[in-house]
């Protein structure tokens, strides 16, 4: 018979020494010197570095143009305005996200409207954004969640025919293939995040990426002040000298530095990475109420970084045991890492996208310029609704190394095999 669990007082799964599998970034010498190269040359507030990084960010997603923003959250407002979102203007996205994937279209005056999520994946559900577009919706932003690649090709074909842009949210999936493309090249932006808790980390700053001219003037116009001296569009050109969105989105240069040794060593880290973390689920394979948050092999679809790796749960096979005791029981079988359940609170349900009256119209901000009332109160988004009780976080390891990961593995095992105990 297999120990009691260590919730019980059993012995705990995890006995290995887990203090360095779990420390991201991974900060070299060459990162010291890199930013101390800066600070010498007092060039914290240039672009030259800035510049430099931008051609790595180019090369890397074999596009033309590359614009390095302050935060995500700045390179996605700069895209969404790029892409024509103004005054009662509407985009779609999920509720299953980090704000900054869309609480910013507040401040162009527009308003987001969020469609499902496919439970399995945790990403957009292309079947569930048709019937949510209006006269006024100008784009979709699908964001890769948890490093899952969302199903691209049907809302491409959607955003064809309705005339709309795609931004892709990349923050937590950078480097990511679906079906071979590499995440961010598909819809018409790419932009990102790159602050030290991601996959890709540079401290705080972000990026979008794009292959067309339009919008990436756009974007500079928006935010970048220096920069519109280069400009050539006719509209764009004589606005030049003042950024059209009042905001001054120029990266800082401590962080372009670091973005660049971070880059250049991302494709071996990430490589790791994939291979520790699929390790894990292999050896969960089969294993009641837990299912792994991965594409299937043979897609051509893979994880990236796997920034804030989650595993789905499958209350139902385990006799009903809520997700909270299953990981309060996973963990205390753990070392270092605690195994959380839920993911980022759900959008729509809250108050400052229901309630808050940001700019003082009198109305909640999220309808301040709609032509109805758009919000998506309890109950409107029921699949997305339920997804809470059925996610947790797993381990996400940044090293392979067989026995650690092995022996996280058996703390879901044993869990899983024991939940009678837990009731
Ligand atoms: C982190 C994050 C952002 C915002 O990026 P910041 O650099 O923190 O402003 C946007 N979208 C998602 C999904 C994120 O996780």
């Amino acid at each position: 018979m297999t120990s009691k669990l260590a919730i019980n007082g059993g012995p705990k799964a995890v006995s290995a020494d887990d203090s360095e599998i779990f420390r991201w970034p991974i900060v070299t010498p060459e990162d010291e010197e890199a930013v101390l190269a800066v600070l010498r040359r007092g060039a914290m507030s240039g672009l030259d570095v800035t510049h430099a990084f931008e051609g790595d960010l180019k090369q890397y997603f074999g596009l033309d143009y590359a614009l390095c923003h302050n935060t995500g959250t700045a390179a996605i407002q700069a895209a969404m305005w790029a892409c024509g979102v103004g005054v009662g203007d509407e985009v779609i996205s999920q509720s299953l996200t980090y704000w900054g994937t869309s609480l910013q279209v507040f401040s162009l005056g527009g308003t987001v409207v969020f469609s499902e999520v496919i439970p399995k994946t945790l990403t957009m559900d292309p079947a569930d954004i048709e019937h949510r577009i209006t006269e006024r919706t100008k784009a979709i932003i699908p964001v890769h969640y948890c490093a899952y690649p969302t199903d691209m090709d049907p809302i491409m074909e959607i955003a064809e025919k309705h005339n709309l842009k795609v931004i892709e949210d990349v923050s937590h999936a950078q480097g990511g293939l679906y079906k071979g493309r590499l995440l961010g090249t598909i819809g018409h932006i790419g932009a990102m995040s790159i602050m030290s808790g991601k996959s890709l980390a540079c401290g705080e700053g972000g990026f979008l990426v794009t292959a067309d001219q339009e919008l990436y003037e756009r974007a500079v116009a928006f935010g970048h002040y220096s920069r519109t001296r280069d400009l050539e569009s006719p509209e764009l050109s004589p606005l030049a000298g003042m950024p059209l969105g009042g905001y001054k989105y120029r990266m800082h240069q401590l962080s372009s530095a670091v973005g660049r040794s971070q880059l250049k060593h991302y494709p071996e880290r990430m490589a790791e990475i994939q291979r520790a973390m699929n390790h894990f689920w292999d050896l969960l394979d089969g294993v009641p109420g837990v299912v792994a948050h991965r594409p299937p092999q043979d897609s051509g679809s893979t994880m990236g970084g796997w920034y804030a790796a989650k595993g789905l749960y499958a209350p139902e096979e385990l006799g009903g045991l809520p997700v909270a005791r299953f990981c309060e029981a996973v963990t205390a079988e753990c070392g270092q890492f605690k195994i959380m359940p839920g993911a980022n609170p759900l959008m729509h349900l809250h108050p400052v996208l229901n309630d808050a009256d940001v700019y003082g119209h009198g109305k909640p901000t999220r309808i301040a310029n709609s032509n109805r009332d758009l919000r998506q109160p309890a109950g409107s988004l029921p699949v997305t609704e339920g997804l809470p009780g059925r996610i947790y976080s797993i381990p996400w390891f940044k090293h392979f190394d067989a026995e650690i990961i092995g022996q996280y593995a058996t703390a879901f095992r044993k869990v899983a095999e024991h939940a009678e105990e837990l009731q």
